[in-house]
């Protein structure tokens, strides 16, 4: 059965109205960002510097919206809306409405995460005895477990991210600059359907050792190692991979096929021990373990993965220290990496979905390196 918008936004803001008791939450405020675009099936308004917000009380819900957009929010969802003209600011409408969910007195409120400060303190404002708490305790759960549609969005998007890799390494050699790729990454992504560019790094050489390298004007050099790490978007839903190849005419760094193979050993193990029950910690250690056994343990410095789904980086966070257990339909990275600081950086990664079986990874592109 194929759910519709309406109905797929339905459901999801039935399971946050019926999360929010439990969790003593008296008031939800989802602000202009991918919490509001989940909870409302795809869709949210634009979003600047005036108030919007989608205010959830178990039994109620009422859409704060600048009038200007009223009409477009109307045709997209069917839910009460106060609205307000720019000249008189939204304050009125944030009375009305929280009066219209009989929540004037509401003691606790969870907000989202990405809420701009200036509307989070124009909601303080209006409750100035509440208490305040973030929303992730409620809509992580539920974003976190992808339905399989979702799953379904997120595999076209990561095919479009495989083609934007490929055009790299077919345009890989001596004298093409790092940003060239990153446009031909972009133009590849595209081309395979993507309707946005999420981010895009082509580091080479010793620029591969800077995990979040920002691409610039470096021409390749032969031997030169090559890390492509892009992602794009497609329905909504983000893509993210990161691959390794070698700049054709000379031989790389004499250790680059002992990291890469230690980061393959790393991803294995990540991915076997990924599966629903086990904790997102356990996933971290079998890749550490890996790695810190070759000798390379001081050079992974970042965690080894982040949930992926509407935002690029969301729960679950696959970490040391995470006590998250993992369930069917989570989709997050597997990104084990070692950067030899002022030689090389290798990372390779996965996105990969959860069901009973374990851990399926996205890409059909093979993660050994590319010599070009
Ligand atoms: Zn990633
Ligand atoms: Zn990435």
């Amino acid at each position: 059965m194929v759910e519709t918008r309406e109905s797929t936004y339905q459901r999801r803001l039935a399971a946050l109205q019926a999360s929010l008791p439990a969790a003593g939450i008296d008031l939800l405020a989802l602000a202009v960002t991918d919490n509001l675009r989940y909870a409302l099936g795809g869709y949210a308004p634009t979003g600047d510097e005036r108030f919007c917000a989608l205010l959830i009380t178990p039994t109620g819900l009422a859409f704060i919206v600048p009038s200007l957009n009223a009409d477009q929010a109307r045709a997209n969802v069917a839910v009460p809306m106060h609205t307000y003209q720019d000249a008189e600011g939204p304050q009125a409408a944030i009375a009305a409405a929280l009066g219209a969910l009989g929540a004037t007195a509401a003691s606790t409120i969870a907000v989202d995460e990405e809420m701009r400060a200036d509307h989070l303190l124009v909601l303080q404002a209006t409750l100035p005895s509440a208490s305040f708490q973030l929303s992730g305790t409620v809509v992580a759960p539920l974003r976190s477990r992808k339905d399989a549609d979702e799953i379904a969005r997120l595999q076209a998007a990561a095919a479009t991210a495989d083609a934007g890799v490929e055009a790299v390494f077919a345009a890989s050699r001596p004298g093409v600059t790092e940003l060239e790729l990153v446009e031909i990454a972009s133009a590849a992504m595209r081309h395979a359907g993507a309707e946005e560019i999420v981010f895009a790094t082509v580091a080479a050489g010793p620029h591969t050792a800077l995990p979040h390298h920002h691409s610039d004007a470096t021409a390749l050099q032969a031997g030169d190692v090559l890390l492509v790490d892009i992602g794009s978007r497609l329905n909504g839903y983000c893509s993210d991979i990161t691959r390794m190849a070698i700049v054709g005419g000379a031989p790389p760094d004499a250790e680059y096929a002992r990291v890469h193979a230690v980061l393959e050993e790393a991803s294995r193990a990540a991915q076997a021990v990924a599966r629903p029950g086990a904790r997102a910690r356990e996933v971290d250690a079998a890749a550490r373990e890996v790695i810190a056994k070759a000798g390379y343990g001081d050079y992974f410095i970042h965690r080894t993965g982040h949930g992926l789904g509407l935002s690029i980086h969301e729960p679950p966070y696959i970490t040391s220290a995470d006590d998250l257990v993992l369930e069917s339909g989570m989709v997050f990275s597997i990104e084990p990496g070692i950067y030899l600081p002022g030689r090389f950086g290798v990372r390779l990664e996965e996105i990969v979905y959860l069901d009973a079986e374990g851990a399926h990874v996205l890409s059909t592109l093979p993660r050994a390196v590319r010599f070009g």
